[in-house]
């Protein structure tokens, strides 16, 4: 599997841009910066997203892709996400006001994007991945995602989350795990504010990962650093010491 970060930030600035991740060029994993940071014809090559929550900074190039595949005949492309997360993007998002509901343009029989909802812990076969949806724990539904190749290996991506339980239950019995996407967003001395908006910080990080029994031999790809706190994170990140640590940056590529 080839992965690549094409956003990996918890906040924008010219040098850093929110989440977003594409696997063998064919999916995507949320959509923060699909269409600031791949050209037309890698966007329309997507086949799917798989969106981890309804939080703007996962969800807002889902707008902008759709505009551009509608325009270059692209096949419709299905947004992939557990029910609380496909109902806030049909209300809040592709609802005819804040932007146009793309599920039946131009038609709704061959639609600019399909919605596929996962029920949680249920595997399916999606663009030749197996992938299930992991509730984790932030202030609104938000899911991790195991993505099993149908050739075999298989990821993780944890969504924004504080410290969680069940996701490192399941993700114990995985096969040929190979990497997983964390997400640490503050620094330790933010712990309050991590805390009530249900992210990490280095030493919470270090906690939840013990939770996994593999954890000292598996490569974790830290993202969703706030913008503000780049350089404290990375710091703290660096003295945590018995896991395979990579904080991962803007057009980074991992062959898995
Ligand atoms: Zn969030
Ligand atoms: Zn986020």
């Amino acid at each position: 599997m080839e992965l690549r970060i094409v956003g990996c930030h918890g906040g924008e600035t010219p040098r850093h841009k929110t989440s977003a991740f594409v696997l063998d060029d064919r999916v995507a994993i949320d959509a923060g910066s699909l269409t600031s940071g791949l050209e037309l014809k890698a966007q329309c090559a997507l086949e799917a997203v798989f969106v981890s929550h309804a939080h703007l900074d996962h969800i807002r190039d889902l707008a902008t892709i759709a505009d551009n595949r509608v325009q270059n005949g692209c096949k419709p492309l299905l947004v992939v996400g557990a029910k609380p997360t496909l109902a806030m993007l049909k209300r809040h998002f592709f609802n005819d006001k804040l932007w146009p509901d793309f599920s039946v343009i131009p038609t709704p029989a061959k639609p600019t994007i399909r919605y596929v909802e996962l029920k949680p812990e249920v595997p399916v076969e999606i663009a030749g991945y197996r992938v299930r949806a992991i509730e984790v724990s932030h202030t609104i539904d938000s899911f991790a995602f195991i993505i099993e190749s149908l050739k075999g290996g298989a990821i993780a991506y944890s969504g924004d989350t504080g410290p969680t339980d069940r996701l490192w239950k399941v993700l114990s019995d995985v096969k040929d795990l190979r990497a997983m996407l964390m997400e640490v967003s503050f620094p330790n001395r933010e712990q309050k504010i991590a805390t009530v908006s249900g992210h990490h910080t280095p030493q919470t990080l270090a906690v939840d990962l013990k939770k996994l029994p593999i954890s000292k031999e598996l490569p974790f790809l830290l993202y969703h650093i706030k913008p503000s706190f780049q350089s404290e994170v990375e710091r703290e990140c660096a003295k945590l010491k018995g896991f395979d640590l990579t904080i991962v940056g803007i057009g980074d590529q991992f062959v898995l």
